[in-house]
């Protein structure tokens, strides 16, 4: 098994890459800085989100505004601590005016998302919201449909969720997530 800081390390050198491979400069350079991901390396949930906001942008890191915060009662409420979890997008870098991101944007992160995942080897991906299920699971998946019921696909357990953003405009979605959420301590103990 690859000892802690060479996970931090390779975590490290995909970054790199991705501002040496000048990955979406048009979202770039209107971005304040490269979202890549925070937590720790060794976990073994990672959950994807879409794409950062503006507090994100900001910070550096992601999902520390609004969404952020019931993304942390979620955590909370299953038993996960945020730093030992973690926690990307699959674009990183802020799409002007908090705009859903393009298919080709998608397309030009995924492998850094997969390299990722591939350091990282989680047990359980977690995707949040339909960019980064529609990213990672098969054509034809749809959210309302699947949301919540782990999926095994390529050698990789997944579970897609609702956005928690989507909570924040839809109050009967809240409990629907915090269920939802509830679910991984048993999934992760089915993969165990
Ligand atoms: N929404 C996302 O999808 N990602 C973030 O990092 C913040 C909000």
């Amino acid at each position: 098994m690859a000892k802690k800081d060479d996970k931090a390390e390779r975590l490290e050198k995909i970054k790199a890459d991705i501002l040496k491979d000048k990955v979406c400069p048009e979202l770039a350079v209107g971005a304040t800085q490269l979202v890549f991901g925070a937590g720790s390396a060794d976990s073994q949930v990672v959950f994807i989100g879409e794409a950062p906001g503006k507090n994100e942008d900001l910070q550096g890191l992601p999902f520390v505004g609004a969404a952020g915060k019931f993304l942390d009662e979620m955590l909370d409420a299953a038993g996960l601590k945020r730093a030992s979890v973690y926690i990307t997008n699959i674009v990183k870098y802020r799409p002007p005016g908090n705009r859903d991101p393009f298919p080709d944007e998608k397309a030009a992160f995924l492998p850094y998302l997969m390299r990722q995942i591939e350091v990282i080897k989680p047990k359980l991906v977690v995707t949040l919201g339909r960019h980064s299920m529609e990213a990672l699971l098969p054509p034809g998946l749809t959210i309302s449909n699947c949301h919540g019921q782990p999926k095994r696909y390529n050698g990789q357990v997944y579970l897609p969720l609702f956005h928690p953003a989507a909570a924040l405009y839809n109050g009967g979605m809240r409990q629907t997530l915090l269920d939802d959420f509830a679910k991984i301590p048993s999934v992760l103990a089915k993969i165990n």
